[in-house]
C-alpha cells in the first residue's frame, strides 16, 4: 500500500491547461474518488499518477518518494480503463496472466496467482473462455483481475462502470468495494456520477475546468459545499443569491437579491472552522438542500420563516418534491412519501422555514 501526494501539479497540452495548481494527499488504503463533469481533468490526473503523462510542473509522490518522472512499468500501479482494454483474441487466463508474464513470474506461481485473482472476481469457471465471448460485466471483472493480479500498491479505476447497464453497475459497485477491502489497496476511482462517488468513497475530490474545488468525505462535500459549483454538481441544492447586511462572530445576516419586498436570512458564520474568511466583496449565495427545508401551515416563531405559495407538487415514489414560491424565488423542498404530503397541493398558502444550521453562505464562482 502507498500514499499519494500531488504537490502543485500542472498539466498543459499546448495551450490547454488540463490540470492546474493541484495539491492532493491520498492516504494509504483509502478509496478516493475524482469527481467532475466531462473534460474537467480527472483522467489526466489519474494518468499522471499512472505515469502515462508526466506533469508540466509539480511533483507526484508515492509514500514520500518522488515518482514524477518514473515510467509506468516501474510504478507498481494497476489500472482499469473505461473500455477495459483487454486482448480480445486471448483467453481470460492469458489476459490476466499478461502482467505476470511481463514480470517473468515462474509458471507455477503465475498459475496460482491468476486462478486466485479469477476466484476473487468470481470468474474461476471461465479461464479458457475467449474474452470476446464474455458479457460486459464479465469483461469488467477480467479487467479488475488483470489489474489486481500484479499486487499493485495503487489501483486506478477510470470510469470502470460507465459501459454497464444500471443493474450491473449497481452490482459491480459492491464488487469493487469488496475487492478493495479484501486487498486493502489504495484506490483512485474516476467518475462523473455523483451518486457513485457519494456511495463508494472514503473521500472525494471535486474537479471542474482543471481545478480541484473541494476535498472531503461524502458527508462534508454534501453538507458543506465549498462553492456554488460543488453545491450544484453534487445532489440538488437551492442557491439563493444574497448580499451581506452584517457580519457577527456567530452568524451573518444577508438579504435576498432580486425580490420586491426585503427578505433577511440569518446564516451561520463558518469562517475560522477550516474555512476561508468570508469575502463580502465576492458574489455570494445561500445554499440549502431540498430536504432541509420545512413546510409549515402556520408561521413559526423564530428566524428564517417566510410566507410562500405551493407552485407544484411532483411525485417521485419515495420522495415528493414541492416547489414553493416565496415572492419570485422558487424553493425546492423534498419531503418523504408519508401520508402528510397529501396535505400539500398547488396554490396552498404555506410557510417555509430554513433551519439555520443547514444553511451555507458560499461564493458564486460560476462565471468567474
Ligand atoms: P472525461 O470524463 O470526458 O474523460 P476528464 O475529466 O477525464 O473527462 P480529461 O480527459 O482529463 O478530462 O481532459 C481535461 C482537458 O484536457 C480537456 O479539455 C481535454 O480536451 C484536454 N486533454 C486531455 N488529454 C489531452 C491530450 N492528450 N491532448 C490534448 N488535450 C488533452
Amino acid at each position: 500500500m502507498a500514499s499519494i501526494k500531488m504537490e502543485n501539479v500542472q498539466k498543459a497540452f499546448g495551450k490547454t491547461i488540463a490540470v492546474d495548481h493541484l495539491n492532493l494527499e491520498i492516504n494509504e488504503g483509502e478509496f478516493f474518488t475524482f469527481l467532475g463533469p466531462s473534460g474537467c481533468g480527472k483522467t489526466t490526473t489519474l494518468r499522471m499518477i499512472a505515469g502515462f503523462y508526466y506533469p508540466t510542473k509539480g511533483i507526484v509522490r508515492f509514500s514520500d518518494k518522488d515518482m514524477t518522472r518514473v515510467p509506468p512499468e516501474k510504478r507498481n500501479t494497476g489500472m482499469v480503463f473505461q473500455n477495459y482494454a483487454l486482448f480480445p483474441h486471448m483467453t481470460v487466463f492469458e489476459n490476466v496472466a499478461f502482467g505476470l508474464r511481463v514480470r517473468k513470474i515462474p509458471s507455477s506461481e503465475l498459475k496460482t496467482r491468476v486462478l486466485d485473482a479469477l476466484q476473487k472476481v468470481r470468474l474461476e469457471s471461465y479461464p479458457n473462455r475467449q474474452v470476446s465471448q464474455l458479457s460486459g460485466g464479465q469483461q469488467q471483472r477480467v479487467a479488475l483481475a488483470r489489474a489486481l493480479v500484479i499486487e499493485p500498491e495503487i489501483l486506478l479505476l477510470d470510469e470502470p462502470l460507465s459501459n454497464l447497464d444500471a443493474k450491473l453497475r449497481d452490482e459491480m459497485r459492491g464488487e469493487i468495494l469488496r475487492l478493495q477491502r479484501d486487498y486493502k489497496i489504495t484506490t483512485i476511482y474516476v467518475t462523473h456520477d455523483q451518486a457513485e462517488a457519494l456511495s463508494m468513497s472514503d473521500r472525494i475530490a471535486v474537479f471542474n475546468y482543471g481545478v480541484c474545488h473541494q476535498v472531503g468525505t461524502p458527508a462534508e462535500i454534501y453538507n458543506q459545499p465549498a462553492n456554488d459549483f460543488v453545491a450544484g454538481f453534487i445532489g440538488e441544492s437551492n442557491l439563493l443569491p444574497v448580499q451581506v447586511k452584517s457580519v457577527q462572530q456567530e452568524n451573518v445576516v444577508v438579504t435576498l437579491k432580486n425580490v420586491d419586498h426585503p427578505i433577511t436570512i440569518d446564516v451561520p458564520n463558518h469562517a475560522g472552522e477550516g474555512e476561508p474568511i468570508l469575502r463580502t466583496d465576492k458574489d455570494l449565495a445561500v445554499s440549502i438542500r431540498p430536504e432541509a427545508i420545512r413546510i409549515l401551515d402556520v408561521a413559526e416563531e423564530g428566524v428564517n420563516s417566510f410566507k410562500g405559495k405551493i407552485d407544484s407538487v411532483q411525485f417521485f415514489g419515495s420522495v415528493v418534491t414541492i416547489t414553493v414560491a416565496v415572492q419570485n424565488v422558487f424553493l425546492r423542498v423534498d419531503v418523504l412519501n408519508t401520508h402528510e404530503f397529501r396535505h400539500f397541493y398547488q396554490g396552498k398558502e404555506v410557510h417555509v422555514q430554513l433551519p439555520q444550521k443547514r444553511l451555507r453562505l458560499i461564493p458564486i464562482i460560476s462565471g468567474d
